[in-house]
């Protein structure tokens, strides 16, 4: 009986707490900055959760999403123009993501995989453009055929080019562009948008090719780096270019640094000796191939506190050591002098 009425009373503190913070939630209604910028340099602002006002759907495949409410309705603005103009029918397969949930999976990785490989597969609580609400990943439906995965998205790039197109009028940009992973800090992703609430200034942004958030908001500056992939017996361009992309999205965490070049090492990186050297740093990982690439980059006038880097400075020939295992992606195992 005791534990009865003890849990009664826990429900109803819940329920009361739950209700007070409903109540809160319309007076704080568009205090969110939507221009914010979140990413592997910049975390999520203080206060954001308290102030964001959610919505809750079911997606067709029955995932709860969630989005920040002005978000979901231009997201429903741009879904109706793109079934009656394109007949695409675009699903939304994940938004909104609190921290705590970023912790839990950061957790959960971390107990099952190591901390290494977690700090590199899954983003750091805190920094993760999705806690904003504002950043929608889609997928579609295509012949009646839900096209879901990662891997079966990146098949339809004219799909892609028709959702892109009409991104802007609704007031969303495409946020982690192809070749700009060195200012972004990820891979091309076509699937994640993100809402700014603005459609003159997303048309400013998607109109510039190459036009990133953080460049457009005068975060960072461009650089263009020069990527040599010289010749290889080994590899295939498309093996260097996605070792070259792994470097770039770490890149984009040293704070006020410019990417000048990488250019790959050369065939005789694949030694024993260097296999035996990598698969030793991640607590005996099996690793069958190795890539080296050799960058320059240049330090900023004025680095942030605890910033290690001589300030000004051209580092040159600075090393960066990818390896994979049997039937697995490159992993940027090591970088340094
Ligand atoms: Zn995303």
């Amino acid at each position: 009986m005791k534990s009865i009425s003890l849990i009664l009373i826990l429900c109803l503190m819940l329920s009361a707490a739950a209700l007070a913070e409903s109540a809160h939630a319309p007076e704080k209604e568009g205090s969110i900055d939507y221009m914010v910028l979140v990413n592997k340099l910049n975390p999520l602002p203080d206060g954001w959760e308290d102030a964001l006002e959610t919505v809750h759907v079911t997606n067709s495949v029955g995932d709860d999403v969630a989005a920040e409410k002005r978000a979901y309705e231009a997201y429903l603005a741009l879904a109706a123009d793109l079934e009656a103009n394109d007949g695409i029918h675009t699903e939304l397969d994940s938004g909104y993501r609190s921290v705590a949930e970023q912790q839990e999976i950061m957790e959960r990785f971390t107990e099952t995989y190591g901390a290494d490989y977690a700090a590199r597969t899954v983003a750091t609580p805190g920094y993760s453009e999705h806690h904003t609400g504002l950043a929608l990943d889609l997928y579609f439906i295509v012949d009646g055929k839900t096209v879901y995965k990662n891997e079966d998205l990146v098949q339809y790039p004219e799909i892609w080019r028709k959702i892109h197109t009409r991104l802007a009028d609704h007031g969303f940009i495409l946020r982690y562009l192809d070749g700009k992973e060195h200012i972004t800090g990820y891979g091309y992703e076509p699937w994640h948008i993100r809402y700014i609430d603005d459609a003159q200034a997303a048309r400013d942004i998607m109109s510039q090719p190459g036009m990133t958030l953080e460049v457009w908001l005068g975060a960072v500056e461009d650089t263009d780096p020069v990527i040599d992939y010289g010749s290889s017996a080994l590899y295939s361009e498309a093996d260097l270019e996605a070792a070259a992309v792994q470097i770039k999205c770490k890149f984009a965490s040293f704070a006020g640094c410019a990417l000048h070049s990488l250019r790959y090492a050369g065939d005789a990186c694949n030694s024993e000796e260097n296999l035996k050297w990598l698969s030793g740093l991640d607590g005996g990982k099996n690793y069958i191939q190795v890539i080296e690439f050799l960058g320059d980059f240049h330090t900023p006038v004025d680095p942030s506190d605890g910033s290690a880097w001589e300030p000004d400075t051209e580092y040159t020939d600075y090393q960066w050591w990818l390896a994979h295992e049997e039937g697995k992606g490159w992993q940027l195992l090591s970088w340094g002098y």
